[in-house]
C-alpha cells in the first residue's frame, strides 16, 4: 500500500518557517503584499483566490483581491495592473486564470512587471528559469512539486520522470527544472497526441500527471514501486456532500495506491504546495525589493 504524500502537512511546516522570515521583514518595516486580480464570477476561480489571500493573511502578509467585472476591457485591466506595478506596498501581482475569452491572456501576463510576477508566467521569468538563473520566479506548482520530492526524500538523480501533459504553467517548467543539474532526472513528456500512453507511464520511476481527466491513469499503467504525483483537479458530482461536488485528481487513487510506493492525494497533495510556493515567491519579491532599495 502506497505511502501518502501529505501536501497539507508539508505546507504547514513550510509556512511556519516562512512566518519567521515575514516577522523579520515586519521588523524592517515591510509587510509583504500580494494583489490578486480576479475577472468575472467563475466559482472555482473565486475559491482559489480566496484561499490564496487567506493564506497570505495567515502568514502576516497583506493579501488583497481586486474583483473586476466579466466584461472589463483590456484597457481597464491594463490600467489596474499599471497601478499595482507602481504601488510600492504591492510586492506580488497575480491575475487569476482562466480569463474571459475577449482578454488576450498572454498580453495580460506580460503586462505584469517581471519583478512582481510571483506566478512566474512572464516570458522574462520563464526565460530566466529555463537558463537556471536564481532571480527567476519559478511557477508555483512545479516549484511545489520539487519541494515536495525534496522534503519527502524522494531522489530524482538518474530516475526516469514521466510527465503527462505539456502545459506552460506546470509541465514544461517542471521538465526543465527536473532535468537541470541538481535534480538530474531523465525526463519524458507525453501529451494528448502521444500514442500508447501506458507504454510511457509504465517506464516511470516518478510519474507526474497534469491533464484534468478523472481516472486517466489506472493501476495497469504504472510499474510497482512508482512515486505518483497527481496534479489534476477535477470537480465531480457528489450528491452526499454539502457542496454537491468533490475534487478528484487524474489518477485512480485507490487502485494505483495498491501498486505505488508513494502517492499524492487530491485534495491535500499538490494543491496546498502550490499556494505555499506562491507565498514563498511573494516573500522572495518583498526581500528582493528590500535588497534593491538598500544603498
Ligand atoms: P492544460 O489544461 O493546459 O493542458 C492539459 C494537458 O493535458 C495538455 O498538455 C494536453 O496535451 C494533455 N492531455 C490531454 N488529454 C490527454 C491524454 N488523453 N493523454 C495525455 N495527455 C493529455 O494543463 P494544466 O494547466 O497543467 O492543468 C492540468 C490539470 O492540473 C488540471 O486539472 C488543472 O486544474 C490542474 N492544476 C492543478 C494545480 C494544483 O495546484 N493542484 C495547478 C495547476 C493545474
Amino acid at each position: 500500500m502506497a505511502r501518502n504524500i501529505d501536501g497539507t502537512e508539508l505546507s504547514r511546516v513550510m509556512r511556519a518557517e516562512m512566518a519567521q522570515q515575514v516577522a523579520e521583514l515586519h521588523a524592517a518595516g515591510v509587510t509583504p503584499g500580494l494583489s490578486v486580480v480576479l475577472v468575472g464570477n467563475n466559482p472555482a476561480s473565486q475559491a482559489y483566490v480566496a484561499s490564496k489571500t487567506r493564506a497570505c493573511e495567515a502568514l502576516g502578509m497583506k493579501g488583497q483581491t481586486l474583483n473586476l467585472p466579466e466584461d472589463v476591457s483590456k484597457e481597464e485591466l491594463f490600467a489596474v495592473i499599471d497601478r499595482l506595478n507602481s504601488d510600492a506596498t504591492v510586492h506580488g501581482i497575480l491575475v487569476q486564470l482562466p480569463l474571459p475569452s475577449h482578454l488576450p491572456y498572454k498580453a495580460v501576463l506580460e503586462h505584469i512587471h517581471p519583478d512582481k510576477d510571483v506566478d512566474g508566467f512572464h516570458p522574462q521569468n520563464a526565460g530566466l528559469a529555463f537558463v537556471g538563473d536564481p532571480r527567476a520566479f519559478i511557477p508555483c506548482t512545479p516549484a511545489g512539486i520539487l519541494e515536495m520530492l525534496r522534503r519527502e526524500n524522494i531522489p530524482t538523480r538518474g530516475k526516469h520522470v514521466v510527465i503527462v501533459g505539456r502545459s506552460l504553467i506546470v509541465s514544461k517548467p517542471l521538465a526543465s527544472l527536473l532535468m537541470a543539474p541538481g535534480p538530474d532526472a531523465t525526463v519524458t513528456i507525453t501529451h494528448r497526441h502521444t500514442p500508447d500512453l501506458a507504454s510511457f507511464t509504465r517506464q516511470a520511476d516518478i510519474l507526474i500527471v497534469a491533464v484534468g481527466k478523472q481516472n486517466l491513469i489506472t493501476a495497469d499503467m504504472v510499474k510497482p514501486g512508482v512515486v505518483v504525483i497527481d496534479v489534476g483537479q477535477n470537480r465531480v458530482e457528489d450528491p452526499g456532500s454539502a457542496r454537491g461536488f468533490k475534487m478528484v485528481g487524474d489518477v485512480d487513487f485507490d487502485a494505483v495506491s495498491q501498486v505505488a510506493e508513494a502517492i499524492t492525494p487530491v485534495p491535500g497533495g499538490v494543491g496546498p504546495m502550490t499556494i505555499t510556493m506562491l507565498l514563498a515567491n511573494t516573500l522572495q519579491a518583498a526581500r528582493a525589493r528590500v535588497t534593491r532599495s538598500q544603498p
